[in-house]
């Protein structure tokens, strides 16, 4: 399935009731009948996992999800602004840690929207940046000439004034002949602009891709070259903090655009233009709707296409986003309007007692275990 990210400004959607759940002893909750007018949108980070690790009860929410035999009962996906590997490898990831069959197509990262360029980019010279495998990433998207920015700077001779400093890129050794080969006979790395630079996930060496984006942005697309335009710059996200492993937020991509934004707009006439993916978007929340009713459909053909329990022209009557982040995951819910519906963990970037002062939520629980038990009696009602 193909995604198509749809840019439509939504209005705010506010006045929502904030209601707080107490919930129900396990007896008084029985499984979900197989009717479908709703769907759930769950963020990984901070409410499905902590770092690597399961938060508690997720593995057990989630297969409240599928029936018996295993097959979806509930259409869910998963929207995350982290990424850094192809979706069908994060599916396969999160199928063995949450004991569930996920498929590709439940997983929508940060920079899924990407694909969308492809009629723009497919052959020219990209670069992408970030932790992962950015540049398989864009590769398994069909972008054709695209090499990672640590890739790209080895083709320049001392871009990155310390880097022998930094053991673990000495160690690291980029199968960089073969990489520029992939890109074919006639591109020159040292004499071609790149056409657009995409920063894909966390990046990991700061210093030396502020250094080699500012590089590649001031000079038309070509280090040391001077004239043309900035090439475009595309973030997969604008998390200032997100909740990994350790007990306290880390900064996330949106920080390192300030980092870079920062020092662009000092050593530049000209402002530094971006366009930022993910959460909280609108047009993300679009895009996992359309997502949600995809999956349906499918569910649709495998019970029979004679059920008419799910017409061709479902429209869900309720959209839940289970988030931690509230100006991530709640703002963006929100903002989505109907039939986007918001409830907020504890276990990740939010842990107050109440609810969120900025960014209200519908409902506030402690776990992702407590939103489906929230979220299977609501629809039962
Ligand atoms: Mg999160």
């Amino acid at each position: 399935m193909r995604l198509r990210a749809v840019f439509k400004v939504s209005q705010f959607r506010g006045g929502a009731p904030f209601v707080s759940y107490k919930p129900p002893v396990s007896s008084q909750l029985q499984s979900q009948p197989n009717r479908s007018s709703f769907g759930i949108a769950f963020d990984i980070d901070g409410v499905i996992l902590q770092g690597r690790a399961p938060i508690e009860g997720s593995s057990q929410a989630l297969r409240r999800l599928y029936d018996d035999s295993g097959v979806l009962k509930v259409p869910f996906v998963f929207l995350t602004n982290g990424g850094g590997i192809p979706e069908s490898k994060r599916a396969l990831e999160l199928s063995q840690l949450l004991g569930v069959n996920i498929s590709p197509a439940q997983v929508l990262q940060g920079h899924s929207p990407f694909r969308n360029l492809l009629s723009r980019y497919e052959n020219e010279l990209i670069v992408a940046t970030g932790k992962g495998d950015p540049a398989l990433v864009m590769s398994e998207y069909g972008f054709k000439k695209v090499l990672s920015i640590g890739e790209y700077a080895s083709c320049f001779n001392n871009i990155d004034p310390v880097s022998q400093y930094k053991a673990w890129t000495n160690d690291n050794v980029f199968c960089l002949s073969s990489c520029l080969k992939d890109l074919g006979p006639n591109c020159d790395v040292l004499s071609e602009r790149v056409q657009a630079a995409f920063v894909i996930s966390d990046p990991v060496d700061w210093g030396r891709d502020i250094q080699v984006l500012c590089d590649i942005l001031r000079s038309g697309g070509l280090p040391g070259r001077s004239g043309g335009h900035q090439p475009p710059l595309y973030f997969a996200a604008d998390d200032l903090e997100y909740q990994a492993a350790f007990p306290l937020e880390r900064l996330g991509m949106g920080a390192f655009r300030i980092a870079l934004e920062s020092v662009f707009n000092r050593i530049h006439h000209h402002p530094l233009e971006y366009v930022s993916f993910g959460k909280p978007n609108p047009f993300v929340f679009d895009n996992a709707e359309m997502m949600l009713k995809q999956l349906l459909l499918l569910h649709r053909d495998v019970r029979g296409m004679d059920d008419k329990r799910y017409p061709q022209s479902h429209s869900f009557g309720t959209l839940y986003m289970v988030g931690d982040n509230p100006s991530v995951d709640i703002k963006g819910a929100r903002q989505a309007g109907h039939p986007w519906f918001s409830i907020l963990t504890r276990t990740g970037v939010f842990k107050g007692e109440d609810n969120d002062s900025s960014f209200p939520a519908d409902v506030v629980v402690d776990t992702v275990e407590e939103a489906v038990d929230y979220i299977l009696s609501r629809e039962r009602s």
